[in-house]
């Protein structure tokens, strides 16, 4: 009678080795006398495996796909393998980016029927969307690092040169900028433009990501971060706070070089201040329709302590170094009973619905 858990990892996103660590660590802290689990690698072209147990020692889980062990998802049926279905009670994607935190497996999912851990296909796709979701957090008077965007056929329409692109910004803004996917995470794609020389090739990089691309002043700023977690009375938890020895947190920052950011949890913060992330954290997380949980990451003015919302992470990094669960703990919320949480709001939101 435990609950049955797919834990599903990896996947067709530039995200998939993070994916793996994240998952290593899910597996290792998962309550394996509540839960039974199931592992199901997802391989880098998208297909899915089950995979035979991992030793919990594993910092990273791999993917071994072996024909015998495909798993299908069939419509209102689940999982099923070759030798017929799998019982399986809730969904633990812990996938990043693309086919994974952007809604796509999340339709998916609904369609088959299965209920299913983090923030539905309408939220996730406005979350992963970083213009989107600025305009909605925007319409709600939360604030944001100003910004435009601009879209590939655009930079395609006669008549365009990114000289005269780049003059119209600097009616806006100043130097240096950040260019980045509209659609990404982990830094990839994004580049700090520091002079004219620079723009086209930072806008080219961003746009292989994406159609669409950001474009923002710099901000000297502290990188201030708030889990939540809850479905309809989402919980922000204490602030931590990254500092990036890199010029910005960039993807070896975040991944390759051991020493590119210091964690500090909590964040070195005023009670008020504390609590004024908080308060945006949660409603950002509300307005966007989030449930189970994010990470919702914000800059903190170094010049004037203004604060900006800058991003939110609706399945953030879940690595034993990750921000997200090293904050839940530091609020009082142990892994083990992160996980616990988790997937009782995805039961519970499934129940409630059906
Ligand atoms: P991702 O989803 O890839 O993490 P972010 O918007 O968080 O995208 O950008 C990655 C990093 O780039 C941030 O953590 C920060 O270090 C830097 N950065 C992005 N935008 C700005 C900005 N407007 N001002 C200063 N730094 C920025
Ligand atoms: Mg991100
Ligand atoms: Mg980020």
């Amino acid at each position: 009678n435990k609950t049955s858990v797919a834990l599903l990892y990896g996947g067709r996103s530039g995200e998939h080795e993070v994916s793996l660590r994240s998952a290593a660590s899910v597996y290792k802290h998962i309550d394996r006398e509540k839960y039974y689990i199931h592992l199901i690698g997802i391989s880098r072209q998208g297909t899915w495996y089950l995979q035979n147990a991992p030793s919990t020692a594993d910092e990273v889980l791999s993917i071994e796909e072996d024909a015998q062990m495909m798993i299908s998802v069939v419509p209102g049926q689940g999982l099923s393998s070759h030798t017929g279905p799998i019982s399986v009670d809730v969904v633990l994607p812990i996938l990043h980016g693309t086919f994974g935190e952007d809604g796509t497996l999340q339709g998916l999912l609904e369609i088959a029927g299965l209920p299913y851990v983090g923030a539905d296909v309408g939220a996730s796709y406005l979350s992963m969307d970083k213009d989107i979701t600025k305009i909605i957090w925007m319409h709600h008077n939360l604030p944001v690092v100003p910004f435009r965007s601009i879209r590939k056929n655009q930079t395609e329409a006669v008549g365009f040169t990114w000289n005269a692109l780049l003059e119209d910004l600097k009616k806006e803004f100043s130097l240096p900028l950040f260019i980045k996917p509209s659609q990404c995470g982990s830094s990839v794609g994004v580049s700090r433009v520091e002079k004219d020389e620079a723009f086209q090739a930072a806008m080219e990089k961003a746009l292989k990501y994406d159609r669409k691309v950001l474009i923002e002043p710099a901000v000297n700023a502290r990188e201030v971060e708030c889990s939540v977690v809850g479905n309809d009375t989402p919980r922000a938890f204490p602030p931590g706070e990254l500092e990036p020895s890199h010029e910005f947190y960039d993807y070896d920052a975040k991944y390759v070089d051991p020493d590119g950011a210091s964690l500090v949890i909590p964040a070195v913060l005023s009670e008020t201040e504390a609590l004024e992330v908080r308060t945006i954290a949660e409603k950002a997380y509300a307005v966007l329709g989030c449930s189970g949980m994010a990470r919702v990451d914000f800059f903190m003015d170094r010049n004037n302590g203004n604060l900006y919302l800058n991003e939110i992470n609706t399945i953030p990094g879940f690595t034993s170094i990750s921000m997200f669960p090293l904050m839940c703990e530091s609020g009082g919320l142990a892994y083990t009973e992160l996980l616990d949480e988790l997937i009782s709001l995805a039961l519970s939101k499934y129940k409630s619905r059906s």
